[in-house]
């Protein structure tokens, strides 16, 4: 069948032939299909059974555009194919973490997978101030299993060359370059300024040359460090979650990248997410200062959790193959040294990352709720200049913060420096 951008009817019909789907769904005659409707780039449909609708699947589907912004924005359609690659070899190392592919159609760049029925969006429980008592530990490992396992640090030198050129994404990857590193750092057409922010302030950062000189470096080191293979798109949004499991969703930005990009932008987004406490919690009646303290644990804990598990990780498989990266180590020294370097530099570029990540943001096309849903202009810019100077900050000093407790130092004083 040539590609068909399905609806609702018609999805019916197909979902019938496909024999995983008859088997969970059972009764095929009358089916529920809702669009979700929230999805940024693609089509996404809840379906069920109404003779059996406690099973329950999700169906996406990847059309030549953007959803958002319809067919004035053509995008490859065969990013589904890089969404089920990533979906399946993630979901293979963390099985726990990732929903399960039923099925995939490359031809019409389909994927049906396991809806996570008792799960709510991250990013909507952290604006609504909940606690989830497992997120750090389960984002951690989730980083540390899938971004070694992409790595020359477990794969043959040749596995790994090859996985990097089949898992090329360019167009998925150009927006990042474009629209994260590149667009935010100068006044470009498609930045979208907050009616309250001060232009004084925009254009201090556009003309400050060592913050542009730090973007490009982070451009640069995304577009040519191929460490491993990302999920390319790990902000809050892509997260579900409740208080016994965590699921990281929509990969379909992964490629091969340098390996603090997916923890940098967690911890990016976990900095959005405590600063905005300062409007949301304040909005229900609470002291913001419990739920910001917890904000800042989990962005604590994801670091440490991530370079403590890498790191066993590494020790472990250098263990049981019987050789080491960089050959055999005479002295333990060399070793620990090359490992504490190692985990420091990925620890930078994270931060370097976050940085990108806070301003984009801001600055840049797309937002996050937890800010632009602030109604008060005043309220969301007095966020929008914390967001503005933490990234800054990041950015300028990635290379001087030398542990994860300074990072969150910094953005304490960064939430309390400012009007
Ligand atoms: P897009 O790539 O268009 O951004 P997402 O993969 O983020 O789409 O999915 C959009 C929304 O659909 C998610 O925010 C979530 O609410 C819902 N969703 C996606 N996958 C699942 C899933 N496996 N189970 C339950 N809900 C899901
Ligand atoms: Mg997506």
């Amino acid at each position: 069948m040539d590609f068909t951008s399905l609806n609702i009817s018609t999805l019916a019909n197909y979902l019938r032939t496909v024999p995983s789907v008859t088997a969970l769904l059972g009764d095929m005659d009358a089916l529920d299909i809702v669009e979700v409707g929230d999805g940024n780039l693609n089509y996404v449909y809840f379906v069920s059974s109404q003779a059996n609708p406690r099973a329950s699947l999700v169906v996406k589907q990847a059309l030549p555009y953007m959803r958002l912004v319809g067919e004035g924005w053509p995008l490859t359609r065969h990013r589904s194919d890089r969404e089920a690659h990533a979906l399946r070899q993630f979901g293979a190392l963390c099985p726990q973490h990732v929903p399960q592919v039923l099925h995939f159609d490359s031809a019409q760049s389909l994927i049906i997978m396991q809806r996570l029925s008792h799960h709510q969006n991250l990013r909507k429980g952290l604006i609504q101030g909940l606690r989830y008592p497992f997120l750090a530990q389960h984002l951690s490992g989730y980083l540390a299993r899938t971004l070694f396992h992409g790595s020359d640090l477990y794969l043959g030198a040749d596995a790994k060359k090859q996985a990097v050129a089949q898992t090329i994404n360019g167009e998925l990857c150009k927006i990042t370059e474009d629209l994260v590193f590149t667009c935010p750092f100068e006044d470009h057409a498609s930045n979208v300024y907050s009616p309250a922010l001060p232009r004084t302030e925009i254009e201090r950062l556009h003309n400050n040359p060592a913050l542009r000189v730090a973007a490009a470096q982070m451009k640069w080191a995304f577009m040519n460090q191929t460490e491993t293979l990302l999920h390319g798109d790990l902000h809050t949004g892509s997260v579900m979650v409740n208080q016994t499991d965590t699921y990281v969703i929509d990969p379909e930005f992964a490629c091969y990248g340098p390996l603090g990009f997916d923890p940098g932008l967690l911890l990016a987004n976990l900095f959005t997410a405590y600063l905005s406490q300062d409007w949301h919690r304040l909005q229900a009646g609470e002291d913001p200062a419990p739920y910001q303290d917890w904000l800042l644990a989990q962005a604590g804990d994801l670091w440490r959790g991530f370079s403590e598990s890498f790191l066993r990780l590494w020790q472990e498989h250098e263990d049981q193959a019987g050789a080491g990266f960089m050959g055999c180590a005479r002295d333990a020294s060399s070793q620990t040294l090359f490992r504490q370097q190692f985990v420091r530099r990925i620890f930078s570029d994270a931060l370097g990352f976050a940085g990108c990540e806070l301003i984009r943001r801001t600055l840049g096309l797309a937002k996050v709720a937890e800010v632009a849903s602030i109604p008060d202009p005043q309220a969301r810019a007095a966020i929008e200049l914390r967001t503005l100077s933490l990234g800054e900050a990041l950015l300028l000093q990635r290379h001087h913060i030398i542990n994860i407790d300074q990072a969150l130092d910094l953005a304490r004083q960064t939430r309390r420096s400012l009007p």
